[in-house]
C-alpha cells in the first residue's frame, strides 16, 4: 500500500466517499461533509526549563457543527499531522452523529514528544495552546478533550488558561477534567466501557459466547481498561495477550488482567510480566482469539495481516486501526467489525455529559452514568447493526449510513443547502 494510502484522512475520505455515494448524496453536500469547515494552524513558543524558547506546531480542525458545537480531543504526539488531525476531526463528526448526542466534530493537537517533557513544560505547552485558541472556543462554539497522550491534569490547566482570559467561570469550555473541578464520575473507563459495551450487544446478536478468550493491542487508557473490564461487564473471558510499544506478551492460559494492569503501571511497559512468552508486537493481532481490541494507533490491520485475524470480533477501540483493504478483507472472512467511531464512542459521550452536568452545575452519580451510557451506546449499537442488517453493508458502512445521513439532515435543515 502506498504512503498516501495510509494518510488518515486520504482514508476517512474514501470511507465517507462510499457512504455519500450509497446514500446518493447531492455533489454540494458531498464537498462540504468531506472537508472541515475550519482549520486552525499555529505555533507555540515555550520557555524550556534549561532557559531556552521551543517553538511547537499546534492544530485544531473544526470539521461540522451542523448538530452542535465541535467537539473533540487533543493529541500530543511526534508524529501529530494536520491531515492526522483533519481525520480524527472528521471522525469526532461521524461518532458524535451515531451517538446522537447534540455536537459536532473537531480535533486538535500539538507535534511534539510528551515523553521528553518536564510537567512545567508540559503546563506551559497547555497554557500557550489554549491562549491561541480560546477565541475560538467556548461550550457553544467548540470544547476539546484529552486523547492520546493528554491528560486531566492537561485540560485543568487549560480550563484555568480559558478562565483566566475571559475572567468567568467557564467549566464546559474542555472536558475530562480532574473531578475536583467539574470531572464527570465515570469519564476515565468511558471509552472503553463503551466498547465493551458494544462487544456484549455483538455477542448477543450473533449467538459468541463473550467469555472465551480475547487479546489487547495498546496498553494505555482505552487498551488497561478494556482488559479489566472485558471479564467484569461480559460475565467472563480469558485475557491471553497485550501489547504496548515495548512489545508483546502471550500467556495460553490466561492474564490476570489486573496483575498486568499493576505490572504495566509499575514498571511502565507489559514486557517482563510473570509467567508470560514474548511475542512478536504484529503477531499478536494474528493469535486465535474470540475477541480483538485493537486499542492503539491507526492503520495496524491492513492487506498484509488481515487474510491472517482470526478474531471472530474486532472492536476497534482505537481511531481508525483498520485500512481499507484491510476492513474489506474483514468483511469478506466473515469478521464482525465493530467500527471505531461506534466502538470507542463511550468516551464522547460521557464528556458531552460532563458538559450537561457543568451547565446544570448539578453532578451525578456514577451509576447514573453508567446507565445513561448504556443506554446511549445500546441505542447506538441497534441502529448500525439494523442497517447492517437491512442495506447488506458491512457495519462500518453501516454506522457510516446511520451518521452521514444525520449530519446531511441536520445541513438541509439548517438550510445550508
Ligand atoms: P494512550 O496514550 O493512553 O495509550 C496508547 C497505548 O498504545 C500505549 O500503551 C502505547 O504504548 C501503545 N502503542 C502505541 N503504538 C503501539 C504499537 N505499535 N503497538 C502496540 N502498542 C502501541 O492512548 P489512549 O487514550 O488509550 O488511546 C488509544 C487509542 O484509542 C487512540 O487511537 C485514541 O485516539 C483512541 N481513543 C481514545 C479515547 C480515550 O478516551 N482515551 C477515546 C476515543 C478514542
Amino acid at each position: 500500500m502506498s504512503q498516501n494510502n495510509r494518510n488518515p484522512f486520504t482514508i476517512a475520505q474514501a470511507q465517507f466517499d462510499e457512504a455519500a455515494e450509497t446514500l446518493g448524496l447531492e455533489p454540494a453536500m458531498r464537498e462540504l461533509l468531506r472537508w472541515p469547515r475550519r482549520e486552525y494552524k499555529f505555533t507555540i513558543p515555550v520557555k524550556m526549563d534549561d532557559g531556552s524558547t521551543e517553538i511547537f506546531h499546534g492544530y485544531r480542525v473544526q470539521y461540522n457543527d451542523a448538530r452542535g458545537p465541535c467537539k473533540g480531543g487533543l493529541r500530543w504526539h511526534v508524529e501529530e499531522t494536520m491531515d492526522t488531525v483533519r481525520a480524527l476531526a472528521a471522525w469526532m463528526t461521524w461518532k458524535t452523529s451515531v451517538v446522537d448526542i447534540p455536537l459536532g466534530g473537531g480535533k486538535g493537537g500539538v507535534t511534539c514528544n510528551p515523553k521528553n517533557l518536564s510537567d512545567g513544560e508540559k503546563e506551559r505547552l497547555a497554557r500557550g495552546w489554549m491562549r491561541v485558541m480560546a477565541r475560538e472556543l467556548g461550550f457553544d462554539r467548540d470544547v476539546p478533550a484529552p486523547d492520546v497522550y493528554t491528560t486531566p491534569q492537561i485540560m485543568a490547566w487549560m480550563m484555568d488558561e480559558y478562565e483566566v482570559i475571559t475572567g468567568r467561570s467557564h467549566p464546559a469550555v474542555i472536558t475530562g477534567k480532574p473531578l475536583p473541578l467539574g470531572g464527570s464520575q465515570g469519564r476515565n473507563d468511558a471509552t472503553a466501557r463503551g466498547g465493551v459495551l458494544c462487544v456484549g450487544y455483538a455477542c448477543k446478536r450473533l449467538d459468541i459466547d463473550p467469555t472465551g478468550t480475547y487479546a489487547v493491542q495498546g496498553f494505555g487508557n482505552a487498551g488497561q481498561f478494556a482488559a479489566t473490564l472485558h471479564r467484569e461487564l461480559l460475565g467472563g473471558g480469558k485475557l491471553v495477550a497485550v501489547s504496548d510499544t515495548s512489545g508483546a506478551i502471550h500467556c495460553p492460559d490466561g492474564i490476570d488482567p489486573e496483575a498486568i494492569v499493576a505490572h504495566k503501571n509499575k514498571t511502565g511497559k507489559v514486557l517482563g510480566f510473570p509467567g508470560s512468552k514474548e511475542i512478536d508486537a504484529d503477531s499478536l493481532l494474528e493469535l486465535d482469539v474470540g475477541i480483538l481490541y485493537p486499542a492503539a494507533l491507526e492503520n495496524v490491520i491492513n492487506r498484509q495481516n488481515a487474510p491472517n485475524i482470526k478474531a471472530k470480533i474486532v472492536c476497534e477501540l482505537a481511531n481508525g486501526p483498520t485500512t481499507p483493504n484491510g476492513d474489506r478483507i474483514l468483511h469478506e472472512k466473515g469478521v464482525h467489525v465493530i467500527p471505531d467511531f461506534l466502538a470507542n464512542a463511550g468516551g464522547v459521550t460521557v464528556s458531552y455529559f460532563e458538559q450537561v452536568q457543568n451547565h446544570a452545575n448539578y453532578y451525578w452519580s456514577l451509576e447514573e452514568v453508567h446507565t445513561k451510557l448504556d443506554y446511549h451506546m445500546s441505542r447506538a449499537y441497534d441502529a448500525v447493526h439494523e442497517m447492517h442488517d437491512e442495506q447488506k453493508v458491512h457495519m462500518r458502512q453501516a454506522a457510516y449510513l446511520v451518521a452521514v445521513s444525520r449530519v446531511a439532515e441536520a445541513v438541509k435543515l439548517r438550510g445550508w443547502l
